[in-house]
Formats: C-alpha cells, sequence, structure tokens
C-alpha cells in the first residue's frame, strides 16, 4: 500500500473513532491515543529548522548571487502579497453574498457568548501586544525582525525569518571564499542534507498513525451541537476556499505554469493531507519541501528559498477565514460594514496574515486585530471558536496549497519547467 493511501486511511479511521468516542460520551479517552499524534507532530517540527538551514546554505550557495536572492525575495513577497489579497477578497464577496451571520437568533448568540468568551478574551489579549502599533509600524518591526542579532537564538526558538536570513547570508559567502576552502563545506552541507532528508522519508512512514491520533483527538473533542449552530458559516467559508484554489491556484498553475491543476493536486497530496490534519503550516514543511521537489521537481535553489518563506508569511486560506469571520461576528452583532470598512479588512487581513506564525490557531489571533481595527467588539471570536480547530484544518490545507503553487510559479518564473512526476525515488539535482 502506497504512504499516501495509509495516511488517508489514518485519517478516515481517526475521523470514525473520534466521532464514536464523541458519540458515546467517551471524549476523554481519546486522551490516551493524543500522544501518539503529538509525538509525530514533534518529530516533524524537530526536523523544520535543521532542514531549513541546510536547504537555503546550500541552495544560496549553488545561487551565489546577491542580486538573484533578493530578487527572488522580492519577487516572492509580491506574489505572497497578491494571492493573499485575492483570497481576501473573495472571502467578503461569498460572506457579501452569503449573509452566513443575518438572522441568528439571539439565543443562540448568548449562549455561544457564553460558552466562549473566557477563551476569546484570552485571543483578544494575545492580540492586543501586536494591536499597540500601527500597520506601518508592524511593517517595520517586521523588517528589522528579519535580521537576527544571534542566529543560535532564531535557531532555538524556531525564528524562521531569522534563520532564513542568517542560512542565504552564509550560503553566499560561502561562495566568495576561495574554493578550496568552500569545496569541502559545500560537500558536507550537501550530505547533512541528503540525511535530513532521509530523516523526513522515515518521519513520514509514521504519519498514518500520527494521523489517526489527531484526528481522533480533533473529531472526539469536537461538539456536533456547535457545527450545527454554524452550520451557514462553516459552509460559506469551505466554498470561499474552495473557490480561491479553484479561480487563483488553479489559474496560476494552468495559465503559467501550463500544468494540469489536477495533476499538480496529485502530486502534493501527502501536503495536503498533514497540513489537514496538523493544522501547521510550519509543521508540513519539510513535507512540502519534500513534494516541491520530489514530485513537482522545482530545484532545491527555489523551493527550498519559496518554502520556508511561504509557510511563515503566505497564508490565503487564513486572510479568506479572517475576511468570512469578521463579515460574520459584524452581521449577528448587527453591524452593518461599510465599503471601506470592507476595504480595510482585506488590507488588514493582508498583512496580518503575514505576521500569524504557521501554528494551529495562529489565524484566530490575528483575526481579534482586523475585528479592531474595523471597530466590531472581540468577544465575538466566541461566537466562532468551538469550530475554530475544525476551520484550522481547511484553511491551513489552503495556505499549503497556496506555498506549492508560488513554489511553481517561481521557479517557473526562474526559468525551470515544472516537471511533475509522481512518485520519483530521487530528488532531482
Ligand atoms: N494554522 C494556520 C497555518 O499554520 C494558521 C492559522 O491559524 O490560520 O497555516
Amino acid at each position: 500500500m502506497k504512504l499516501y493511501t495509509k495516511i488517508l486511511l489514518g485519517m478516515i479511521l481517526g475521523i470514525i473513532v473520534g466521532f464514536a468516542f464523541n458519540q458515546f460520551g467517551a471524549a476523554e479517552y481519546a486522551a490516551y491515543i493524543e500522544p501518539i499524534g503529538t509525538i509525530f507532530i514533534r518529530l516533524v517540527k524537530m526536523l523544520v529548522v535543521p532542514l531549513v538551514l541546510i536547504s537555503l546554505i546550500l541552495g544560496s550557495a549553488s545561487l551565489g548571487d546577491i542580486r538573484k536572492v533578493g530578487k527572488m525575495g522580492l519577487k516572492a513577497f509580491a506574489f505572497f502579497m497578491f494571492t493573499t489579497a485575492v483570497a481576501a477578497t473573495i472571502g467578503i464577496a461569498v460572506a457579501n453574498i452569503g449573509q452566513p451571520g443575518v438572522g441568528m437568533p439571539e439565543e443562540k448568540k448568548t449562549e455561544l457568548i457564553a460558552q466562549y468568551e473566557e477563551q476569546s478574551l484570552q485571543q483578544a489579549a494575545e492580540a492586543e501586544e501586536l494591536a499597540e502599533k500601527s500597520e506601518l509600524e508592524k511593517i517595520f518591526d517586521l523588517m528589522v525582525r528579519i535580521v537576527p542579532t544571534n542566529p543560535f537564538q532564531s535557531l532555538a526558538e524556531g525564528d524562521m525569518l531569522g534563520v532564513i536570513f542568517f542560512a542565504l547570508f552564509l550560503g553566499i559567502c560561502i561562495t566568495l571564499i576561495p574554493p578550496e576552502k568552500a569545496a569541502p563545506l559545500i560537500k558536507a552541507f550537501d550530505g547533512l542534507n541528503d540525511a535530513v532528508i532521509k530523516m523526513v522519508t522515515l518521519a513520514m512512514e509514521t504519519a498514518p498513525y500520527g494521523v489517526f491520533a489527531l484526528m481522533v483527538g480533533v473529531v472526539a473533542t469536537l461538539g456536533l451541537d456547535i457545527l450545527v449552530l454554524l452550520f451557514k458559516y462553516a459552509i460559506i467559508v469551505l466554498l470561499g476556499l474552495i473557490l480561491h484554489v479553484v479561480i487563483t491556484h488553479f489559474s496560476f498553475i494552468y495559465f503559467y505554469v501550463r500544468r494540469s491543476p489536477l495533476l499538480f493536486l496529485r502530486a502534493i497530496k501527502e501536503a495536503i493531507l498533514l497540513g489537514f490534519s496538523t493544522s501547521s503550516s510550519s509543521a508540513t514543511l519539510p513535507i512540502s519541501m519534500d513534494v516541491a521537489q520530489r514530485n513537482l521537481g522545482v530545484s532545491r535553489e527555489v523551493s527550498s528559498f519559496v518554502l520556508p518563506l511561504g509557510a511563515t508569511i503566505n497564508m490565503d486560506g487564513t486572510a479568506l477565514y479572517q475576511a468570512v469571520a469578521a463579515i460574520f461576528i459584524a452581521q449577528v452583532f448587527g453591524i452593518d460594514l461599510t465599503f471601506v470598512q470592507q476595504l480595510t479588512i482585506i488590507l488588514t487581513a493582508t498583512l496580518a496574515s503575514v505576521g500569524a506564525a504557521g501554528v494551529p490557531g495562529a489565524g484566530m489571533i490575528t483575526l481579534a486585530l482586523v475585528l479592531g481595527t474595523i471597530g466590531v467588539p472581540e468577544t465575538g471570536l466566541a461566537l466562532i471558536f468551538g469550530l475554530d480547530r475544525l476551520i484550522d484544518m481547511c484553511r491551513t490545507t489552503i495556505n499549503i496549497i497556496g506555498d506549492l503553487t508560488l513554489t511553481s510559479v517561481m521557479a517557473k518564473s526562474e526559468g525551470e519547467t515544472v516537471d511533475i512526476q509522481l512518485d520519483r525515488d530521487i530528488i532531482p539535482g
């Protein structure tokens, strides 16, 4: 049986078992299974920092020109911002058409707020720290933070932007020292890179069990009644996410990369499944990197540059969800949002997605920021809290499809042919 089939089976079984736990009032037993999922996530996360560091050093050592690196960085950033803004716009459109929050009965609203008020206020408090700064200050802050004062601290804290900067700089400088000194270094990093990729491959063998356990945990604790209460909202977010993939991502793949979108999806299916079950772009990064190189045939230079950046700052699904959620909450509270307020949502959701980390639930914290800017009460977060993990799984999947789409676009724009082949055994190059 192929690994993908096993992961899918693990997921389906996990949903069934979790559902059974939920229905028979045995949700607390999921706690005995969940540690397997947590171990799996830790195993994969353990590989993120070494993989990014080593492959970026190697990648930039082979690019070898600071202008080329700068050009690629700017281009990637522009693409990220563009697709994220499109996603937020689609979110606004579907929410305006679908009107998810109109006509919610008062008692439902009170029930939801009473149930989740405490947690949502906690989220709002976390967001407040960020909110004290103006948008411009936040952008400057982000720029400043790219340069680490201590790269080892960045490595230890998983500060991806700092790691990326250090690795690129070191890689470039390796090409500037005498070749007889650079050669053994490159050889060593090359060997290390292969070893880490082997670790990713082996860790992935445990994915079916990890995914099973993760799904049991999520489904067992998910109140089904909440799904009924928020059905319309959930459907509209989902619809928006699917529309974004079809309109934006597929167009890039079909018209620019000139590949079949369905073949593209098949090539990245492991990353899709993992993004869905971990709700974390950053935990999925090793697998995204693997499918980009192995199945999409994207070079190591491009994928190891674009994907770590993408996992950190490119979040189409998150921005779209924030747009729908903001309008939903406003509608439930009976607030009519003006055109300018809706434009503000697009802008802040796009910027907030840069600030959101690729970890579960990050998008909800930055959603509090978006609500703050348009003057919608943050207690409204309580309305969507109960369903957020499920929505997170879906939006993270779209974030990852977005990252891999833009990796293919960047590869093409760098003159590579995106040669999609399923189940390549060896990573080319
Ligand atoms: N979980 C998302 C991600 O890792 C971020 C979010 O909460 O929207 O991409």
